[in-house]
C-alpha cells in the first residue's frame, strides 16, 4: 500500500483521508518534517491558502515540502491544496508563499460572488466511467498554464484540473462527494512512482 499523507495544518484533511483509505492507500496526517519525509505522496486539503501558508511557515514545512516536491514526490491539491501547487498566483495577498511545481498562474475565489459555491458535472481526461460531481466551494481557477501542464478538466472554459508529471491539481473538491476515482488517480500516480517497499 502506498503511503500517502495529508497535509494537517488546516482545511478538510479527514475527508481526504477517508477518500484515499477507500482507494487503497495507507493515508496518514503530516504536520512535521519527520512526517512529511516518511510519505511516498501527499495530498494537499482544501481550506484557505493564505492561512496553509502561514502555517506551513511557521511550522517551518515549507523550504521542506519545496525540497520533496522538487524532487519528485506526488502531489494532489484540491482547491486551496491546487493554490498551494501553484508556480504563481495572481495578485497574491502580500506574502503569500506557495510551494509550486506545477507550472500555472491560478486565480483565487474566481468565480464570483454570485457563484461562490456551486456544483457541475465534468468530464476529466483519465478518469473512466463518466462525468465527475464537481464541489466548487470559493474555488480558484487555473488562468494559464505551461507547455508541460496538462489540462484535465475545464469548466466555462477555463481549467479546473490539470496535471504535470507526478502533480494533480483540482479545483472542486472530490473528497466531498463519495466518487474516490480522482483519489484512486492519484494513488495510482504515487504506486508508479514509488519503489517497492
Ligand atoms: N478560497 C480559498 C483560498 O483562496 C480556497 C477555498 C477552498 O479550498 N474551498 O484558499
Amino acid at each position: 500500500q502506498p503511503v500517502v499523507g495529508v497535509l494537517a495544518l488546516q482545511g478538510d484533511v479527514r475527508e481526504h483521508l477517508t477518500a484515499l483509505r477507500a482507494a487503497g492507500a495507507d493515508a496518514r496526517e503530516v504536520r512535521r518534517p519527520e512526517e512529511l519525509a516518511e510519505v511516498d505522496g501527499l495530498v494537499i486539503p482544501g481550506g484557505e491558502s493564505t492561512t496553509m501558508s502561514k502555517l506551513a511557515t511557521i511550522f517551518g514545512l515549507l523550504e521542506p515540502l519545496r525540497e520533496r516536491v522538487r524532487a519528485g514526490m506526488p502531489a494532489y491539491g484540491s482547491c486551496a491544496g491546487m493554490i498551494m501547487l501553484a508556480d504563481k498566483i495572481l495578485d497574491p495577498r502580500s506574502g503569500q508563499e506557495t510551494i509550486g511545481g506545477i507550472d500555472m498562474i491560478v486565480r483565487r475565489n474566481a468565480f464570483g460572488r454570485q457563484n461562490e459555491s456551486f456544483e457541475a458535472a465534468l468530464e476529466m481526461t483519465g478518469l473512466a466511467g463518466g462525468p465527475v460531481e464537481g464541489v466548487f466551494i470559493r474555488a480558484p481557477w487555473v488562468e494559464s498554464t505551461g507547455a508541460a501542464t496538462e489540462v484535465l478538466a475545464t469548466y466555462d472554459g477555463h481549467p479546473v484540473a490539470v496535471r504535470q508529471g507526478p502533480l494533480l491539481a483540482t479545483s472542486f473538491h472530490p473528497e466531498l462527494t463519495g466518487d474516490h476515482r480522482v483519489h484512486r488517480l492519484f494513488t495510482d500516480m504515487v504506486r508508479a512512482a514509488t519503489p517497492a517497499r
